[in-house]
């Protein structure tokens, strides 16, 4: 519940929302996207927000599941959560890589001094999925990852393989390692860069595989996981955003004397549904920190928020009309970066898919 914060929580809150408000003032039109997030990055600073995200160990404050969602939550509601910089660069999977290999990259890492992707979406033809063979100490990688977000300009990607004779492995690759190519550079409608690649031949030392072979998809998922609750206490605070705008429509409307009954109905469901989102996001990572087993929950959670905040601003942008589709309309670019989060993580059927397997062959899950 996002209700009964603690002190440290409440202040936490306040101090998202005065980020949030700052942020919002911003002028984004900016030509100079670099001008741009170095201006978000030192506001978040000063709130102390950028380093939520990374490890103490590394100079961060590492954030709970709660205080992070309290905090995406609270920019959401500003819509600016999505702003390059908010954020500052998060380990993820190299947390669990072993000492040779934090050494080479992950000071680096979080200081924005090299970037990363995530390869994990392969081609639907693939004829196999990407692989590595032994070879001394070196690994042989051949395949494609086919959706590698921020890879045209990675320095490096975390990779998910299938090693051969053990089973799934996270490797990291360097993308200037001969054999590994660009096959495709492109845009999504939510405004984010992504790029395809192919690997062929690619040699990798062993060393390079992040912690115990084999355990290569349960690594990838905690950062799936992690990323699922990021894009559900997002598009919770979305939920939030989008209601005001509407009340602060209906108040105008009925100030004007207009007669709004249908639109209060209609507003009504809104509300209700945005209440039955943030309750559960906010559940999950109450179980998070109590260290539950909260794999399905994650997934219900990013189901029902990016479901919901999807029909909110569809039905919002019914209420506004023509002028909610203008490009520059912040309803229109809700709509454009909410439709990709239905997809992007697990698709919602998928996810629905896995939920029901947890209860019916696995005996996990709550409801
Ligand atoms: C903005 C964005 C950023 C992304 N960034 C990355 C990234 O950095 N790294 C990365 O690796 N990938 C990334 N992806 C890819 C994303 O993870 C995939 O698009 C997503 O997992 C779906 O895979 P797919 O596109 O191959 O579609 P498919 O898996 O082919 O799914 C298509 C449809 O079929 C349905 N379907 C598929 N299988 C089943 C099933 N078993 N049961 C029921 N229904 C099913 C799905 O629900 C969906 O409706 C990104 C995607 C987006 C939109």
């Amino acid at each position: 519940m996002p209700d009964f914060l603690d002190e440290a929580q409440l202040e936490l809150q306040q101090r998202a929302h005065d980020l949030g408000q700052r942020l919002a003032a911003i002028d984004t039109k900016s030509d100079y996207p670099e001008k741009l997030r170095d201006e978000v990055r030192g506001l978040s600073k000063e709130a102390g927000i950028f380093s939520l995200t990374q490890p103490r160990d590394y100079g961060g404050s590492a954030g709970s599941s709660m205080d992070l969602t309290i905090v995406r939550d609270a920019l959401g509601q500003w819509n600016v959560g999505h702003m390059p910089g908010v954020f500052g660069p998060s380990p993820g999977l190299l947390t669990q890589a072993s000492t040779e290999l934090k050494a080479t990259f992950l000071d680096r890492y979080l200081s924005g001094e090299i970037t990363s992707g995530f390869g994990f979406t392969e081609p639907s033809d693939a004829p196999r999925h990407t692989w590595a063979a032994s070879d001394g100490e070196d690994l042989i990688v051949n395949g494609a990852k086919s959706y590698v977000t921020g890879g045209s300009d990675a320095d490096f990607i975390n990779t998910l393989v299938e090693l051969d004779d053990v089973g799934p492995a996270m490797i990291v690759i360097e993308t200037d390692r001969p054999g590994v190519s660009i096959d495709r550079r492109f845009g999504s409608l939510d405004g984010s860069h992504h790029a395809s690649f192919l690997f062929t031949d690619v040699r990798v030392p062993r060393t390079h595989l992040i912690g115990e072979a084999g355990t290569g998809l349960s690594r990838a998922l905690e950062q799936v996981n992690a990323v699922r609750m990021a894009i559900a206490a997002d598009c919770v605070g979305l939920c939030g955003f989008t209601c005001e705008l509407i009340a602060t429509r209906l108040k105008k409307l009925e100030v004007k004397g207009g007669n709004s009954n249908a639109l209060r109905i209609q507003f009504g469901r809104m509300r209700t549904q945005a209440f039955a989102a943030r309750s559960a996001t906010y559940r999950t990572a109450r179980l998070i920190d109590a260290g539950e087993n909260s794999v399905n929950e994650v997934m219900a959670s990013k189901i029902l928020a990016t479901e919901t905040a999807a029909d909110l601003v569809d039905s919002a942008i019914q209420i506004v009309g023509g002028e909610a589709l203008i490009e520059s309309h912040p309803l229109a670019s809700i709509f454009r970066r909410v439709r990709a989060t239905r997809l992007a993580e697990g698709p919602t059927d998928l996810l629905h898919a896995n939920i029901s397997r947890g209860h019916l062959d696995l005996d996990v899950g709550r409801i």
